[in-house]
């Protein structure tokens, strides 16, 4: 707490007085700090691909000038560096936009089998080059309407499939299904829900709690390796908590895991 004290005159007739005053700071100073680790965060993460990307130059400049095939390697671990900075950038824009918009609800009405469908055809390409199916099941009747934000569910879906074909089995299956609650308690009334399960090695239970954190990855190399930026989670909560919504994680290490969005029925 800080306490102020600060003397209060009271004017012709009346008594002069003291006011004490305390305010809770705690909550204040916990939001700066989250705030610096946050610029910390974004500084080193854009730091190594810029560091990668000047001394790459200056090997190309000095040692590597006349090497044509280490020329052409550099250049591709570059252009790598320049995309992973592209990406970082663009994910920290989605990240800032959704949370700027927090407090407004999305109200349109999106149907759910259509968005996976053409979520599934933008990722088709590195499904096969994974040589992996993604499988999509509806068990209700189509079509399935939710009220929310067309472009905000699509990039929910895309980060969850994405990830299912990152951390998943060379040649394995992601499925996606579509099933509704009759009640969730938390909504106190029905959910819609969809889930994304890959057959990867899955993630260790004590991870769990902490996959939505910014930047927070099981394995930094992997995750770099696969050119993750660290943020793909916490942009997916966001936009769910904006909708109202839940994320539920579930895995089996060694079996997989399971990412299962679940949103108001009510419509
Ligand atoms: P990244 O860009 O690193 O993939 P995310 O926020 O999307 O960032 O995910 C955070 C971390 O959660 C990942 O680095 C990875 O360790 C883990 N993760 C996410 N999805 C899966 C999955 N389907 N299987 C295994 N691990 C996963």
């Amino acid at each position: 707490y800080e306490v102020h004290l600060e003397r209060v005159v009271g004017g012709p007739g009346r008594e002069n007085g003291v006011l004490l005053s305390f305010m809770d700071v705690k909550q204040h100073e916990e939001a700066g700090q989250m705030r610096s680790d946050f610029v910390a965060n974004v500084s080193h993460e854009l730091r190594t691909p810029l560091t990668a990307l000047t001394g790459f130059i200056e090997t190309l400049r000095g040692p590597a000038r006349d090497d044509v095939e280490a020329r052409d390697r550099f250049l591709g671990i570059m252009e790598a560096e320049g995309k992973r900075m592209n990406r970082l950038v663009s994910d920290l824009l989605s990240l800032s936009r959704v949370e700027d918009m927090a407090r407004i609800r999305p109200t349109d009405s999106v149907d759910v089998l259509a968005v996976l469908q053409s979520v599934r055809n933008a990722l088709s390409q590195t499904a096969e080059t994974k040589g992996v199916t993604i499988s999509i099941e509806s068990q209700i009747e189509p079509p399935v309407q939710i009220a929310g934000d067309l472009d905000q569910l699509a990039q929910v879906f895309t980060n969850l499939i994405e990830n299912a074909l990152k951390y998943g089995r060379l040649g394995g299956g992601v499925s996606v299904v579509i099933s509704r609650m009759p009640m969730m308690p938390a909504f106190k009334g029905p959910a819609i829900c969809v889930s994304v399960k890959d057959d990867g090695p899955g993630i260790a239970e004590h991870h769990l709690s902490r996959l939505t954190e910014r930047f927070y990855r099981v394995d930094n190399h992997r995750s770099r390796e696969l050119g993750g930026t660290g943020l793909g989670l916490a942009i997916v909560k966001h936009i769910i908590n904006r909708h109202r919504g839940r994320l539920r994680i579930e895995s089996d290490e060694g079996q997989g895991s399971k990412f299962s969005v679940l949103l108001r029925d009510d419509l």
